[in-house]
Order: structure tokens, then C-alpha cells, then sequence
């Protein structure tokens, strides 16, 4: 039963500007909780939604009514609920998290504006290229209608282009069609026959969901193991219970090859939600998840902002992904985002992965969440066996990082017509570029970083801020000329190695700059998965569910690479990172297991140790228990505050005099540490200085750092702080 406000009631509105909630009067037919409307906020119209009962002591003869109501489905209880605690949580301001729950376009304009163009008629007389462009877009899309500015921008012309095949006849312009809701997914539809550990991992999923109530379990398995099998049961069963299951995947291009195995489960393909759709399915999506006409939605982190009518299931697959943590606008995890939302809708999460993070291991093994272990992989191929290199003993020229061990193994690979990878986790071509006349190491102008060379595009690039320059040919601190020099190695110096050792075979070089596009992206994959390639060179993009089945050997060409920060997740991502990679060896390799050799020079350290052993138990264990020696997540809770400002004694000066005021977290036995130089202490040209505030688990973490803020003085113009509750890094 929703409340309903009858025609004159007092009511309060959240709306979405930075005043937040307002009082208004119901309008005529009156309202329910939760429906979107327009309402008047001086000369201006705003978007809102319906939060309450009108609380605030403004004099009610001076109220205006509601001007409109939104042509969309009332947010549940539930869906207010969580924008009230996502905020709280966060400590982000209502309106904005409200704003991330309205990524539907146009919602505030009357239905009636929205206007499409179709293609009806025969080709202009006079054809151009930008006309040639749109009716291009139109093709692609299989007909589709488009609103005019969007279709002008997909073709990369001015809309007057548009408008004038409109007037030529070519398209024709009407008004917006009621979006169709989505074919329904058949539950019904038989899954493949399970083995017996993926058969009870899927039974604890069902009778959880049967049960009604909230619970998260961990689903853990080795890739392959069939942990996506076993999901899609409890999407089944969440289906036949007529509730809503939201999958969320960490990257876009794995969506595509996901969506298909969707389809050819449940008969029909399900809802998709990423930044790569066009804005008519971003609004076909929003509503008819509101009105409950989608039952399965796949997407990107912000599909957790939906606004689901009856959400059921949340499975957050590879739950330990840095991607799932949004670090701008608003800092949240979706992970964590996701346990909130489904405990407030009585909904069930499931968290797959084969590496866990720490906090959701320890969660698991304190009871918290259900833990349920795929242990073969499915078919039982094998993992593959892993062995170190001990680059102390290998002897390597300066300028080659492929040891002579390594080096054998991938002659032996090319022998047998198998694929190697070699991973490296640096795009580029190398790290640093040093006059070796004075020294000088080329730097970004405005930011703490040193500029990499990336030799394909011939440019140097920040990687904090994407700034670029041409690679100069005289040193810009000492004008010598011809003295630059790469140090360090990026995949495509790897790349250049490769070429010379193995001239005659086929190299690819899997790393996120080099493709303009996820559909680049993707051919290159499919051809590397049908053979086309005989070395792949990689950046970590590759440590991610690509299933390549020629592939038996794996190079990890500097293992000790993620082990040398001083961050809090250095070791676990270290360890997920090259368990991924390393277990993209031998998938299918039937009888002959893949091998993962390790190029280290510290072949004792704990992490390399753990990997090699296999004994990933081992690997948590040690790391929960040097958490908690450190009194460090999750055995603490900590939060991240972030200034910036153009200038750093005024940046420097306030994050001081904060500290001196921090007494609300004195009272709750939080400690502040700081301020101090951010790791990256400039950025974009504004100096950023950082402090860390770390509390007891169970104190009351957000509503000290609310109150302590609360009372600090006014910040000085154009000064920016940012509050990261459970900051993933420290820079
Ligand atoms: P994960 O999600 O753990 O990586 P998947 O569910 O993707 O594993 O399974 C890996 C491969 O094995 C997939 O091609 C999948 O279709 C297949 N597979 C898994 N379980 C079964 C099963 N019970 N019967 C047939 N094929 C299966
Ligand atoms: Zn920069």
C-alpha cells in the first residue's frame, strides 16, 4: 500500500537541487510517495520526487502546488530508502545520490516534446558525407528511432543535418512511441546438468531466495569453475518468483559475450545498462525497470541506481574488482552499495569471484555471509602448474626483460603451435624518459607524475591527468639533443623484445590505450581466441575472463610489481592480479596443464610464495591477520578526506585548521592522521593534501566526520574536499 497525498496536502519534495527537500502542495488527483514530478523553484522548473509528509515551518498560505506530475513509476519504499541511506553512508548530500537515481533522459520534459526521426522515404537527391554518416547510424541500429540531437551526434554532424533530411523526406520526425516493455525471460528453460558441487552451490542460492529475506553469500570458485552456471540458477529462480535480478560485471567488454549466454539460457535477452548504450534504451531501461517489465538487468556499477520495482537477486560478479569502486563525484564501492540495497529490499546478494577481496573473506569466515566453494573446474582441466624465476640468477642484458628461462618456454610453445602471454601491468612503452646528459626526467606540468612514453601514438602521456606532448628531440631542461632514453619497461618495449627474439610469429598487444573502441577491443580478442595470434603481450586486461583455449603458457615478466607500494591493498591486488593471470593458462589445454612462470627477485615473499603454493586459504588467512595486527580493514574502519586547491599554503592552512577542530572524532575513539602530501600530491594543476581518519569497527564513522565538518570555518573559495568512506587506495 503506497501512502497517497490527496489534492492540497502539505508535501514534502527532495528535488535535485542543492536546496534539497521543500515543501509543496498535492496537486490536483493528489499523489503518491514516491512519484516524480516538476516543481516550481523560482522562475525555474526542477525535478523532484515525493519524500513525505511536508515537514519544514514555511508558511503554508504561501505554498505552491506541484506543476506536474513525471510520466514514470513511483520509486518504492524501498528505492527512498536506499537514496536516504546511500547518502547517509557516504555522506554525500541527498540530491545528488537522488541525481544518480534518475539517469533516465528527458524526465523532465513533458512526454509530448520528445520527438524521434525514423528512416521512411528513399535517399535524398542530394547526398553528402554527413548525410551519408546519419543514414549510416540509422542502418546500424536496425531501424531504430533516435532523438534528433543523438542521431546528430552518433553521426558526428551538426543536427541541421538532420533536420535537413527531415525536410528532403528521407527521415521523418513524430513523436516519441510508449517504450515496449522486454521480452520475458522463460525460467523454464533448462539449464546444463550441474555437477554435484555446482548442484548444492545452487540449491543454497534457491533456498535463500525462497526463504524471503536478506542474506549475502560468497560464491567461490577458480575461473572456470562454473560460478556463471550456478548464478544464472538463482536468476532462474529469483524469474519464477516474479522478482527483478540485477547482474553486475566490471567490465563493458565482457557484457557482450555475457548478454548472448543470458540469451541462449532464459531465450531472451536482457536488459542492458552501460555507459556504451544510446539514450533511447537508457530510457527504455529506467521506466520499465521501475515498473517491474525487466527482469533481468546486466550492467556497470550504476545500474545499482535503478529503480527497481521488486529486486530480488544482486550478484556482483568478480566482487574483488577495483571497478566496482566509484572514486569521482560520489565515492562508493558497489559492492558494499549492493549489500545496503538488497538488506533494505529484502533481496539476496551473491558475490562471485575466485579471488575474494579480504573484507568479504573475513565476512565469510566470521559468518556473516554464506560462503559456498566451487573446487574443480568444470571438466576438470587443470590449473596450471606455476613456478618462480629467479631473476637474481638469470643473467639479463639491461634494456631485455624476457630471462632465458621465460624465453625457452615460449620457444617451446611456438614448437608445438600453442600461444604464450606475457603479462606486464604497465601500459606504454616505458615509465620514465631521463636525459642521460643531466639526468632531467620528464614530468607532467600539472601533476605530480612522471610522463610515459607511448611509442605507437609517438606522444608522452600523463596517466593521472591524460595530458599529452610530443616526444621532444632535445632534453627540455638541458637542450641537448639526441640524449633522451627510455628507462623501464612498458608492454610495447616488451613488444619490441618479442619482435626481435621471435621476428617471423605473430604479436599482439592487449592494453586499454591502444583501441579506440570496445568493439576494437573485442575483434582483437576473438581472433586471439581463434588462433590468430601466437604471443599475446598484455596489460591487465587480459587477467580477465578472456577465454583463449590455445593459450598453455603465462609470463608474469615482473611479478614484484604491485608488491612495492606501501598501500593498504598492495598484497591482495597483487594476488588477485596474477592468480587471474595466471590461471588463463591452460583452460582447455586437455591433457597438457598450462604453466605460469613468475619472473621475481624475491621469490621468498609472501604473496609470491602464496601463489606458487596454490594455497590461496593461506594467502587470506596471512593477510586478514596482518590486517588486523595493523588494526586496518576490516578490522578498523577508515575514511579518506581529500582537499585540493590551486594554491598549497591556502590548501595546506585549512586541512591544519580542520585538524585542529577534530574533536567529534576524539569522541567516538577515531584517530586523524594527517595532513599530509597526498601520494600524488598534485593533480590537474590543483595541490591535494589528504588526511586519513581511522575509527573502531563498530563506531559511528559518518556522523562524527558529518558533525566535525559540519562545524568547520567556510572553506576559502575554490577549494574542493572530498570524503572517501572505505577508500580502496591512498592516493
Ligand atoms: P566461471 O563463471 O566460474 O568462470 P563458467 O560458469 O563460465 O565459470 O563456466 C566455465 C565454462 O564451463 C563455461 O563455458 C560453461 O558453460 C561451462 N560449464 C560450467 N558448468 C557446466 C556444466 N555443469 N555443464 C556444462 N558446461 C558447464
Ligand atoms: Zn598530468
Amino acid at each position: 500500500m503506497t501512502t497517497h497525498f490527496p489534492q492540497g496536502a502539505r508535501i514534502g519534495v527532495l528535488t535535485t537541487e542543492p536546496v534539497g527537500l521543500l515543501d509543496y502542495l498535492s496537486p490536483e488527483g493528489g499523489v503518491l510517495l514516491g512519484q516524480l514530478v516538476v516543481v516550481p523553484l523560482g522562475p525555474r522548473r526542477v525535478l523532484g520526487v515525493v519524500w513525505g509528509k511536508g515537514m519544514g515551518d514555511f508558511d503554508a498560505s504561501k505554498l505552491r502546488p506541484v506543476a506536474r506530475l513525471v510520466d514514470a513509476a513511483p520509486f518504492g519504499e524501498g528505492v527512498l530508502e536506499f537514496i536516504q541511506r546511500a547518502a547517509d553512508y557516504t555522506l554525500t548530500p541527498l540530491p545528488v545520490v537522488l541525481r544518480m537515481m534518475l539517469r533516465a533522459p528527458d524526465l523532465d520534459q513533458p512526454p509530448a516534446a520528445r520527438r524521434v526521426v525514423h528512416r521512411v522515404g528513399p535517399a535524398p537527391e542530394r547526398m553528402t558525407e554527413a548525410r551519408a554518416a546519419v543514414l549510416r547510424v540509422i542502418e546500424e541500429h536496425g531501424g531504430a528511432g533516435f532523438a534528433p540531437s543523438e542521431l546528430a551526434q552518433l553521426a558526428g554532424v551538426g543536427t541541421s543535418v538532420v533536420k535537413g533530411l527531415v525536410a528532403a523526406g528521407t527521415l521523418v520526425e513524430t513523436e516519441a512511441p510508449k517504450d515496449s516493455p522486454y521480452p520475458r525471460l522463460d525460467p523454464s528453460l533448462p539449464g546444463k546438468p550441474l555437477a554435484p558441487d555446482q548442484a548444492v552451490a545452487a540449491e543454497t542460492l534457491r533456498t535463500g531466495l525462497r526463504g524471503g529475506g536478506y542474506a549475502t553469500t560468497l560464491l567461490r570458485g577458480v575461473t572456470g569453475s562454473g560460478k556463471t552456471e550456478v548464478y544464472l540458477e538463482a536468476v532462474a529462480e529469483t524469474l519464477r518468483m516474479g522478482r527483478q535480478a540485477l547482474v553486475l560485471l566490471p567490465e563493458i567488454a565482457l557484457s557482450a559475450e555475457f548478454i548472448d549466454r543470458v540469451e541462449a539460457r532464459f531465450g531472451a535477452r536482457p536488459g542492458e545498462w552501460h555507459s556504451g548504450i544510446t539514450r533511447t534504451e537508457r530510457r527504455r531501461l529506467w521506466h520499465m525497470a521501475g515498473r517491474g517489465e525487466v527482469g533481468v538487468v546486466v550492467g556497470a556499477r550504476s545500474a545499482l541506481f535503478l529503480p527497481f520495482r521488486d529486486l530480488g537477486l544482486i550478484v556482483v560478479d568478480e566482487e574483488h574488482d577495483s571497478s566496482y569502486k566509484q572514486d569521482e563525484t560520489v565515492h562508493y564501492s558497489a559492492r558494499d552499495m549492493a549489500v545496503l540495497r538488497a538488506s533494505i529490499e529484502g533481496a539476496q546478494v551473491v558475490l562471485a569471484s575466485a579471488t575474494p577481496s579480504v573484507e568479504t573473506w573475513v565476512n565469510a569466515a566470521t559468518g556473516k555471509y554464506r560462503r559456498v566453494d566451487l573446487r574443480a573446474r568444470y571438466g576438470e582441466a587443470e590449473l596450471p602448474e606455476m613456478a618462480a624465476i629467479d631473476q637474481r640468477k638469470e643473467d639479463l642484458p639491461s634494456g631485455r626483460w624476457i630471462s632465458p628461462t621465460l624465453g625457452r618456454a615460449v620457444e617451446e610453445r611456438l614448437e608445438r603451435g600453442e600461444q604464450s602471454l606475457l603479462f606486464l601491468n604497465r601500459r606504454g612503452y616505458a615509465p620514465v624518459t631521463t636525459c642521460r646528459a643531466c639526468g632531467h626526467q620528464i614530468g607532467c606540468d600539472d601533476c605530480d607524475a612522471r610522463m610515459v612514453e607511448h611509442r605507437f601514438q609517438r606522444r608522452l602521456i600523463c596517466h593521472q591527468c591524460g595530458a599529452t606532448k610530443p616526444i621532444p628531440v632535445a632534453c627540455p631542461a638541458c637542450e641537448v639533443e639526441g640524449k633522451l632514453a627510455a628507462i623501464g619497461p612498458g608492454v610495447e618495449r616488451l613488444a619490441e623484445e618479442v619482435a626481435e627474439r621471435f621476428p617471423e610469429r605473430r604479436a599482439v598487444v592487449l592494453s586499454s590505450d591502444l583501441y579506440t573502441s570496445a568493439r576494437a577491443l573485442k575483434e582483437t580478442i576473438a581472433n586471439i581466441a581463434a588462433g590468430e595470434a601466437d604471443i599475446i603481450i598484455g596489460t591487465q586486461i587480459v587477467a580477465k575472463g578472456h577465454n583463449f583455449p590455445a593459450l598453455t603458457l603465462v609470463g608474469v615478466i615482473d611479478a614484484d610489481l604491485g608488491l612495492q607500494g606501501a598501500d593498504l591493498r598492495a598484497a591482495e591486488r597483487s594476488f588477485q592480479l596474477m592468480r587471474q593471470v595466471a590461471g588463463r593458462a591452460g583452460r582447455q589445454a586437455g591433457d597438457r596443464p598450462g604453466v605460469a612462470l613468475l619472473q621475481t627477485h624475491q621469490p621468498e615473499h609472501p604473496v609470491i610464495r602464496a601463489i606458487l603454493s596454490g594455497d590461496d586459504e593461506a594467502f587470506w588467512n596471512a593477510e586478514a591477520e596482518s590486517r588486523h595486527a595493523a588494526r586496518m580493514p576490516p578490522f578498523a574502519r577508515l575514511a579518506g578526506i581529500i582537499l585540493s586547491h590551486p594554491d598549497q599554503p591556502v590548501v595546506e592552512a585549512y586541512a591544519q585548521e580542520l585538524a585542529r577542530r577534530a574533536a567529534p572524532l576524539s569522541e567516538i575513539g577515531a584517530e586523524l592522521f594527517g595532513p599530509a602530501p597526498a601520494p600524488i600530491a598534485r593533480v590537474r594543476a590543483r595541490y591535494r593534501v589528504r588526511m586519513l581518519v581511522r575509527a573502531p569497527r563498530q563506531a559511528p564513522l559518518q556522523s562524527a566526520i558529518a558533525a566535525w565538518l559540519a562545524a568547520a570555518p567556510k572553506a576559502p573559495t575554490n577549494l574542493r574536499l572530498a570524503v572517501d568512506i572505505d577508500p580502496q587506495s591512498f592516493l
